[in-house]
């Protein structure tokens, strides 16, 4: 493991006078490895004698809009004081507990985390690796989430690599300047294999995974680097230090961080051309996320809280447009062909058109109701912000690039937001705000597109279409399947053929 020696003077001393206030330790045991059981000893320094100490678990993790309780996996709490003395406690909630701190300079506070449950959102541990989600695994102090944070992991012969953005004190301490962070950095722990690293803007780029299969890891790196260079060309700024892609072995599924990603993947079908390119694909997306969602993000969506729900109708940006990224960066990247890139969006637009469930609920209800139903909804019943969002993408991209002949195009939405919102304004975005702004670069009302975000109604595909000189055909099948096809008509002008280009044709 990288050891990142240039970071830890810097932190300490920035920490060293707060370290001994307020500094939450936590010791993470390993021992019960085959029960999948982690045992957490955490260390809080009271400010205040006699004061009582309320500390919760997560109800979810960001990037994983569910509600997953952690509390549930919480067992063996118990309190004491600096001399091994018990303090009274009761749960209070589901996910939280109040400590009677009596006179204690500190409180130490024993519990244990099952993690049986191999899933990116979930922490996991057996004899062969430990993945620490740290909205699963570490109570954080309610009304308290900016004190800093020090985790110690136990040392584990079998296990010498821990993959993770946070930087280090020592080979088995992490350093996380509050919980927000914390819980932002999930780790890694095992005998991990590392692909060669790459640099883009003076950053390095690093990717580390448990149980990797034998594949062209150098030709993986040369693709992800190619589409870093095209995704940090689109906000002309790249906001971290370091970037860490973590691959988790197999499973399902991915989620962003602020400098890393934690994906299931294996490097199994790497050699088969479209498995490869899902594979790119959904890397791709998890990457994007970190200027969209970690960075340009709805408004409801920060802070977090943890105790509840951050309930959004703007999954549509956050998800929906990034899914709409895949493609454009995987064809800006010269890694599929034209015709690959319209096939994605054919899929997408008849997937969605498939689903009853479109008539019934509206992109805005998708995303206000993932709470309970679950990122990918109900199919049939609900649908998800990942099969609509990338259509108004679409519709998006097509208008603003039609409007002002080419000259502007989602990009520069992206990079405005990210410029204006996260970086001046330093807060989310609403909707209509995304709305007022896509009109600014479009120079046009944008009206229509933005009334899907809350109705149900039919989206007119050919008039954007024919935006761009594309012939847009619908058909169904006997089977009551939908078939969309899209080409570009004979007669279309000179503007037409160069969206139809800057779209799939890799020039811009
Ligand atoms: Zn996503």
């Amino acid at each position: 493991m990288k050891i990142q020696f240039f970071l830890v003077p810097f932190l300490l001393l920035c920490n060293s006078l707060k370290a001994a206030v307020d500094t939450v330790s936590f010791y993470v045991g390993l021992e019960k490895a085959a029960a999948h059981v982690f045992e957490i000893k955490m260390t809080v320094p009271m400010e205040t004698p006699n004061a009582i100490l309320d500390l919760g678990i997560p109800a979810w993790t960001p990037g994983y809009y569910q509600v997953l309780d952690f509390g549930k996996q919480v067992s063996d709490f118990r309190a004491t004081d600096d001399k091994g003395r018990a303090l009274q406690w009761q749960k209070t909630t589901q996910n939280s507990w109040r400590v009677a701190v009596d006179s204690a300079a500190t409180v130490h506070v024993y519990y244990k985390i099952k993690a049986d449950k191999s899933f990116v959102a979930n922490p996991y541990m057996d004899t062969s690796r430990a993945f620490i989600r740290p909205t699963g695994v570490f109570m954080y102090l309610i009304g308290k989430l900016e004190n800093p944070v020090i985790v110690s992991i136990a040392e584990n012969k079998f296990w010498p690599h821990i993959a993770t953005g946070l930087p280090r004190l020592s080979e088995n301490s992490l350093l996380a300047d509050n919980f927000d962070v914390l819980y932002d950095s999930p780790m890694l722990l095992g005998t991990l294999k590392e692909l060669p690293s790459f640099r883009v803007g003076g950053k390095e780029h690093r990717f580390l995974g448990y149980g990797m299969k034998d594949f062209d890891g150098a030709a993986l790196m040369r693709d992800l680097k190619s589409i870093v260079q095209i995704v940090t060309a689109i906000f002309d700024d790249i906001p971290y230090e370091d970037y860490t892609f973590i691959g988790l072995g197999e499973g399902n599924g991915g989620i962003e961080q602020l400098n890393s990603t934690a994906i299931a993947f294996t490097g199994e079908g790497m050699d088969e051309r479209s498995s490869r390119l899902r594979t790119l694909s959904f890397i791709a997306h998890e990457y994007f996320h970190h200027y969209n969602v970690k960075r340009i993000r709805p408004l409801e969506l920060g802070p977090f809280d943890y105790s509840g729900v951050n309930r959004t109708d703007g999954l549509w940006l956050s998800e929906g447009l990034t899914v709409y990224y895949e493609g454009i960066l995987l064809s800006r990247s010269g890694l599929i062909t034209s015709e690959e890139f319209w096939y994605k969006w054919e899929q997408i637009i008849a997937n969605y058109e498939m689903n009853p469930g479109r008539k019934k609920q509206s992109l805005a209800e998708s995303s206000l109701c993932t709470w309970e139903d679950g990122p990918f909804g109900r199919r049939g019943e609900t649908i998800s912000y990942y099969e609509k969002g990338p259509i108004i993408g679409m519709l998006l991209d097509m208008t603003i690039r039609s409007a002002t002949s080419n000259m502007k195009s989602l990009d520069d939405v992206m990079c405005a937001l990210y410029k204006v919102y996260y970086k001046e304004k330093q807060r989310g975005v609403t909707s209509k705000e995304v709305q007022l702004l896509c009109e600014e670069i479009a120079g046009v009302k944008l009206d229509e597109i933005f009334s899907y975000l809350y109705n149900t109604n039919d989206i007119d595909y050919p008039k954007y279409f024919s935006k761009i000189g594309v012939c847009f055909e619908r058909s169904v099948g006997s089977d009551g399947s939908i078939k969309v096809n899209l080409r570009p008509i004979e007669d279309n002008t000179v503007v037409q053929q160069k969206i139809w280009k800057s779209l799939s044709g890799r020039t811009m």
